[in-house]
C-alpha cells in the first residue's frame, strides 16, 4: 500500500546517523520520516558506551553547535567524564565520557519523540523507489511504499551483515538485530562502488565476578567537565569510576596459540578491520614485542552489572575468549555475559558523494555513517546531521551547504572522504586537520552556531545562550584590551613576583596575558572584575596565546581558498588535459572533485598538476 502522506525527508536508520538525520531536516521545518528496524534500538550504542574522546570530541561539539543531539544525550546520560590531553596545547585536549547505554538511548528517543514535523515508524526498509536517476522513495520489507523528495541511508553495518565468532558464522546486523539483506542486494544493483569491512566488539563481564581490589582505579575528572554548550553538572546521572587491567604473557600465548581459529587469520573475513581499534588477536599479532596492553574495564550503566572491557575486542571462539578473559589479574573468575564477535558488512566507495553527502549517481539520495566506511558514533552523528540537513535543503529547493576544512573537523572528514575514500575504517584524529589550531573542541560555537542559525538548525534557546557567551567573550577581551598596568604599582609588582621579571613600561591586561608565564586567573582581576564565568575566561585566554599562530593559519587559509572557488566541470574529459601523467588522469577521472582545491588534495596531485588544471580551465572559457 502506498501511506497516504508524502514526506519531505525519508531518514532509514535510527542509529547515530540516522537520528542526527531526522532531527536536522526536522529541525528545518520539512516533514520527516525516521524509518527503523526497531524503535527500541534508537540511538543505540552498538559497541562501546562511551562519546567524545580524541578528534571525536570535536565533532560532537561540532554537532551539538549545529543544534544537533549527541552532546546533550551524552551530558544526561554520562556517569564519567575526563579530559583527554589536559596538559597539552587546546588543539588537542578533548572530552571524553562515559555513557551509560540505557540513559543515552532514552534521551535520543526522548528528542526524537518531541521533535515537531517528525514521524517514526518501525519496519525494515527493503527497497527504494528509483524514478530514472532520482530517488522518489522508500518501500519497506512487508510492502508499504512511503514517498519523499529525498531519502538518507543511515543503515550502519547491516547491509550485508555477517557475524564472525571464531569459525562460526551467521547473518546479523549486530548481536541481537537482523541485517538489511533485500536493500543490500538492491545497492548492489545500482551504480555504486561497494566493498567490504568488518569490526569487532569485545565479551562483556558480570562486575559480580570480577576482583576490583586488584584493579587500577581510574575515577573521572573533578570538576566534571561537560560536553554540550548547553551542558550543565547538574544534568550528569551520578559519577562513577572505570578501572584499568593488563594482558600478560599467558594472554598472549593462548591468543597466538588459537589463532588458526580467528576468522581473521584463517581467511573466513575479507573485510578490512580499523586499524585504530584493532582485536586483541590484532594487537598480539601485529606488536609481537609487546608483554602487556591496557584493558579498560568499563561500566554499561548505573543500573546495570555489565561491564565493557575495553581493549580485547575479539572474533576468537568463545572457549578461547573465556580463556584469555580468565588469563587476566582480576578476572580470573570473570563471567561473560555475552561473547564478543566481528561483523562484515557493505560500505559504499564514499568518493561517489558529493560534499553535501548527496549520491553522485542517484539524485536526492543522501549517505550518512558507517555505510560510506566510516566508524565510530561521533563520525556517524556529524555525518547525518549533514546528510539531513542538505536533504531538508534539497527538499526546500535551495543550494547544498557544507563546511570547509578550515571551519570544522566536519569538513574536513567528508572532504577527506569524497576525495580520497577509504579501505580501512575511517575514524577521526586532531592529525587529519591541517588547521588544529583553529578547529578546536572549545571553540566549535564560535565556527558554527551562526551557520546553524541561518540554516534552521539552532532554537532560540541555543541561540540566545550562545549569543550571551560569544558577547561576553567580546567583551572581556576588549575589556583587556583597554585596562593597564603602570610599573611600580601593586598590580606590577605582582606581575614581577609571577614572572621574576619588573615591568619596565606599561601593559594591557591582554599583552600580560600572551606571556606563557601568566594565565587569565593572573592577570584579569589586576584592573578591574575578572569574569566568573570558566568558559568564557578560557576562551579569552586560549584566543590571546594563540594569536599568532591563528593569523598564520587564516593567512594560509585565504591564499587556499582561491583555489577552494574554482569549480572542476563535472563533464571534464581529464584524459583530455594536455600534459597530465596518465596516473593523475586516472586519479582525477576516479575521483571527479568539485573544485581545484579538492583536486589538489587527492594524493599524487602535484601542485604542477593543479596549475595545469588551472591553466586548461582558461582556455575552456
Ligand atoms: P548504526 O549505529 O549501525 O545504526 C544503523 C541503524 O539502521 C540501526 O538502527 C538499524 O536497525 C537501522 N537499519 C539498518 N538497516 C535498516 C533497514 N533496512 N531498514 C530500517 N532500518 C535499518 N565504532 C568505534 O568507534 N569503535 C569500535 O570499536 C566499534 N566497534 C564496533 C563493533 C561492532 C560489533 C559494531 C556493530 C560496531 C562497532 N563500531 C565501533 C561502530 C559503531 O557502532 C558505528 O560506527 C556506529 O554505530 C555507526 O552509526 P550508524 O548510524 O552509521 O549505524
Amino acid at each position: 500500500m502506498d501511506y497516504p502522506d508524502r514526506f519531505d525527508v525519508i531518514v532509514i536508520g535510527g542509529g547515530h546517523a540516522g537520528t542526527e538525520a531526522a532531527l536536522a531536516s526536522a529541525r528545518m521545518g520539512c516533514q520527516t520520516l525516521l524509518l527503523t528496524h526497531n524503535i527500541e534500538t534508537l540511538g543505540q550504542m552498538s559497541c562501546n558506551p562511551a562519546i567524545g574522546g580524541i578528534g571525536k570530541s570535536h565533532l560532537v561539539k561540532e554537532i551539538d553547535a549545529l543544534g544537533g543531539a549527541m552532546g546533550l544525550a551524552t551530558d544526561l546520560g554520562g556517569i564519567q567524564f575526563r579530559m583527554l590531553n589536559a596538559r597539552k596545547g587546546p588543539a588537542v585536549r578533548a572530552t571524553r565520557a562515559q555513557a551509560d547505554r540505557v540513559r543515552y538511548k532514552a534521551a535520543i528517543r526522548g528528542m526524537l519523540e518531541n521533535q515537531p514535523n517528525l514521524t517514526l515508524f518501525q519496519q525494515a526498509a527493503g527497497d527504494l523507489i528509483v524514478d530514472g536517476d532520482s530517488v522518489r522513495g522508500v518501500v519497506t520489507e512487508t510492502g508499504i511504499r512511503f514517498l519523499g523528495e529525498t531519502v538518507v541511508l543511515c543503515t550502519g553495518t547491516f547491509l550485508g551483515g555477517v557475524i564472525h565468532i571464531g569459525l562460526d558464522q551467521s547473518r546479523g546486523g549486530r548481536a541481537g538485530d537482523p541485517s538489511s539483506n533485500a536493500l543490500a542486494e538492491r545497492l548492489r544493483a545500482l551504480p555504486f562502488r561497494v566493498d567490504r569491512l568488518k569490526t569487532g566488539t569485545p565479551p562483556r563481564l558480570d562486575a559480580k565476578s570480577v576482583d576490583f581490589s586488584v584493579l587500577e582505579e581510574q575515577p573521572g575528572d573533578s570538576p566534571t567537565p561537560v560536553m554540550s554548550f548547553l551542558g550543565r553538572r547538574e544534568m550528569h546521572p551520578r559519577q562513577v569510576s572505570c578501572h584499568i587491567a593488563h594482558t600478560n604473557a599467558q594472554t598472549h600465548e593462548l591468543i597466538l596459540a588459537n589463532l588458526d581459529r580467528s576468522p581473521m587469520y584463517s581467511g573466513v573475513i575479507e573485510g578490512v578491520g580499523p586499524r585504530y581499534c584493532p582485536s586483541i588477536e590484532d594487537k598480539v599479532h601485529r606488536f609481537a614485542d609487546k608483554a602487556s596492553h591496557q584493558v579498560f574495564i568499563e561500566p554499561e550503566g548505573l543500573d546495570t552489572h555489565e561491564l565493557y572491557p575495553n581493549g580485547i575486542s575479539t572474533s576468537l571462539p568463545f572457549d578461547v575468549q573465556l580463556q584469555v578473559v580468565r588469563s587476566i589479574q582480576g578476572l580470573e573468575n570473570a563471567h561473560i555475559t555475552r561473547p564478543g564477535y566481528a561483523i562484515e558488512y557493505d560500505f559504499f566507495d564514499p568518493r561517489d558523494l558529493k560534499h553535501s553527502l548527496e549520491t553522485k549517481f542517484i539524485h536526492n539520495l543522501f549517505f550518512a555513517g558507517q555505510i560510506n566506511g566510516t566508524t565510530g558514533y561521533e563520525e556517524a552523528g556529524a555525518q547525518g546531521l549533514l546528510a539531513g540537513l542538505n536533504a531538508a535543503r534539497r527538499a526546500q529547493g535551495l543550494d547544498a551547504w557544507y563546511p570547509h576544512r578550515d571551519q570544522a573537523y566536519l569538513g574536513v572528514m567528508v572532504d577527506d572522504l569524497i576525495t580520497l575514500g577509504t579501505r580501512e575504517p575511517y575514524r577521526m584524529f586532531t592529525s587529519r586537520a591541517e588547521y588544529r589550531l583553529l578547529l578546536r573542541e572549545d571553540n566549535a560555537d564560535l565556527r558554527l552556531t551562526e551557520s546553524g542559525r541561518e540554516l534552521g538548525l539552532v532554537d532560540d534557546v541555543r541561540w540566545a545562550a550562545f549569543s550571551a557567551r560569544r558577547e561576553a567573550i567580546e567583551r572581556e577581551s576588549a575589556r583587556l584590551k583597554a585596562s593597564w598596568v603602570q610599573p611600580g604599582t601593586p598590580a606590577a609588582e605582582a606581575v614581577a613576583a609571577k614572572t621574576g621579571k619588573a615591568l619596565a613600561r606599561e601593559y594591557s591586561l591582554m599583552d600580560l596575558l600572551k606571556r606563557p608565564e601568566l594565565g587569565y586567573p593572573d592577570v584579569a582581576g589586576l584592573v578591574g572584575e575578572p569574569v566568573d564565568d570558566e568558559s568564557v575566561a578560557e576562551q579569552v585566554q586560549i584566543q590571546a596565546k594563540y594569536q599568532g599562530y591563528i593569523d598564520r593559519q587564516q593567512e594560509e587559509i585565504d591564499r587556499l581558498k582561491r583555489h577552494e572557488a574554482t569549480p572542476l566541470p563535472a563533464d571534464l574529459d581529464y584524459a583530455k588535459v594536455e600534459g597530465l601523467s596518465h596516473e593523475i588522469r586516472q586519479k582525477l577521472s576516479e575521483t571527479r572533485p568539485e573544485t581545484l582545491a579538492q583536486a589538489s588534495r587527492i594524493s599524487g596531485v602535484t601542485p604542477a598538476a593543479v596549475s595545469i588544471l588551472l591553466i586548461h580551465l582558461k582556455k575552456r572559457r
